[in-house]
């Protein structure tokens, strides 16, 4: 299978290439030139468990992997994962279950993608006999997940940036903790805006990006998007088959990454009712999906911080097929909202979408009613998802982070402290740091001096 960008001004790509390529040279993210009809396999896919139904997915699209080494590198992602469902799906009251993704290696669902990318990579410099240097920028969850999708993996060497003193301390331990000598975390002075920026601007230098097989670690890789289309249908396949037509599911989502998945999945045939986004008080996408508009706002640090994004990187992809497939069209959309912040949809798929906003009082209320209607401790993200409990529809929220990363919110607001194994043993663990200024020469020395 082949790969398009939204902007269609770039050759298609076969999947590992898509895969290494990223962001498409014309600016734009890669998409399948067709999407498969799954509708006849579902039978086929019931009963599977993770890694073989994971399998199944995706060779419809890794057309140039050879299936048995495919298989290897799907299953070999998925064993660092502690719970044996991986995604486990419990009831928790009639008609509402929780999708609980974080019992990957950083207790959160990123793992679910940078695990089976971290293996794509390994394969790829195995296979090219190149190395990778991987370099990005983080808030916290992505470089942890990232860092651990590629922790002591020969032939790769990974470089996060992340603000000094802007992460929370369990987070800073998993990118620091790893006494791994391929990891190398980088806390630079300033915002995580500035991180960014110094990312881009090393990005932006070709000659040094080339010479040194620099490669992106960001929320647009196209096999980010494909590992998460599993957990819905491995969901989808573990509901009461009366119910599975009528479910809506529940995404906290900041870069419409996670819910972008479950739409793609809908669109590849698999019966599911709709969709609610479900975000912080950074509400983009919640205006977006109430009013038709999509106009960047202000970002406001809240208690769920993975979801404090305003302009949702994934979101072009949904662009794409709004307009009708139309790379001219995206383009235009795309020009007038750097042009303008703002762009008004005439119409989009509005009948599966519905979308809610929570505050951060909210979310204190809601961890402490989930706590007490249900017995159930969510996270702050998590949270969100259950603001608007529909008693009359199947629901079900995806959980994207254990409580455990979360001590201090959790205990604000039941009064316990959640505890997870990983994270005290991290406790004990020496820190490996390198503060260096949020410059592109200081970051390029820093990469010249330690590169694969
Ligand atoms: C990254 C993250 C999100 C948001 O995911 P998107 O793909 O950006 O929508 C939500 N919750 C947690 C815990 C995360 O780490």
């Amino acid at each position: 299978m082949k790969f398009l960008s939204t902007r269609g001004q770039t050759p298609a790509l076969g999947f590992s290439d898509a895969v290494a390529t990223g962001l498409a040279p014309d600016g734009g993210l890669y998409l399948p030139e067709t999407l498969p009809d799954l509708s006849g396999e579902l039978a086929r896919f019931e009963g599977l468990d993770y890694p073989a139904l994971c399998f199944e997915f995706l060779r419809i699209f890794a057309t140039d992997i050879p299936p048995e080494t495919l298989r290897g590198l799907v299953a070999a992602s998925y064993t660092r994962f502690s719970d044996p469902a991986i995604a486990p799906l419990k009831p928790l009251a009639k008609n509402l279950y929780v999708l609980e993704l974080f019992h990957g290696p950083t207790l959160a669902f990123k793992d679910f993608a940078l695990q089976l990318l971290g293996n794509l990579y390994a394969h790829q410099c195995q296979v090219r006999k190149e190395v990778i240097n991987v370099l990005g920028a983080t808030s916290g969850d992505t470089g942890a997940a990232a860092i651990h999708g590629l922790i002591g993996r020969p032939r790769t060497v990974i470089f996060i940036l992340y603000p000094d003193g802007r992460v929370s301390p369990l987070q800073e331990r998993q990118m620091t903790c790893t006494g791994a000598d391929n990891v190398f975390a980088i806390a630079v002075d300033g915002t995580f805006d500035d991180a960014q920026a110094v990312v881009k601007q090393v990005f932006g230098d070709q000659g040094f990006r080339t010479r040194h097989h620099l490669s992106a670690v960001n929320s647009i890789n196209l096999a980010r998007v494909l590992a998460q289309c599993v957990y819905y249908l491995h969901a989808w396949l573990r509901l009461p088959a009366a119910e599975r037509g009528n479910v809506e599911f529940v995404v906290p989502t900041g870069n419409f990454g996670n819910v972008l998945a479950g739409w793609m999945l809908q669109k590849m045939g698999v019966p599911i009712r709709g969709f609610r986004v479900a975000t912080n008080q950074n509400d983009i996408l919640y205006r977006l999906f109430t009013t038709g508009e999509y106009r960047v706002g202000q970002v406001q640090p809240s208690l769920a911080p993975s979801m404090d994004i305003q302009v949702a990187s994934n979101f072009e992809r949904f662009i794409y097929y709004s307009v009708g497939r139309d790379p001219e069209r995206v383009r235009q959309v795309m020009q007038t909202f750097r042009d303008t912040g703002a762009y008004q949809f005439e119409n989009f798929d509005r009948d599966t979408f519905s979308a809610s906003r929570t505050s951060d009082a909210e979310i204190a209320e809601i961890i402490g009613r989930v706590h007490r209607d249900y017995g159930y401790v969510a996270d702050p993200h998590t949270a969100c998802g259950f603001k608007d409990v529909n008693p009359d529809r199947v629901q079900v929220v995806l959980s994207t982070a254990s409580p455990a990363k979360f001590p201090e919110t959790i205990q604000a607001a039941i009064g316990v402290t959640p505890t997870h194994p990983s994270l005290e043993e991290l406790k004990a663990r020496t820190v490996v740091k390198y503060r260096l200024k949020a410059t592109a020469s200081a970051i390029r020395s820093f990469i010249v001096a330690r590169a694969g």
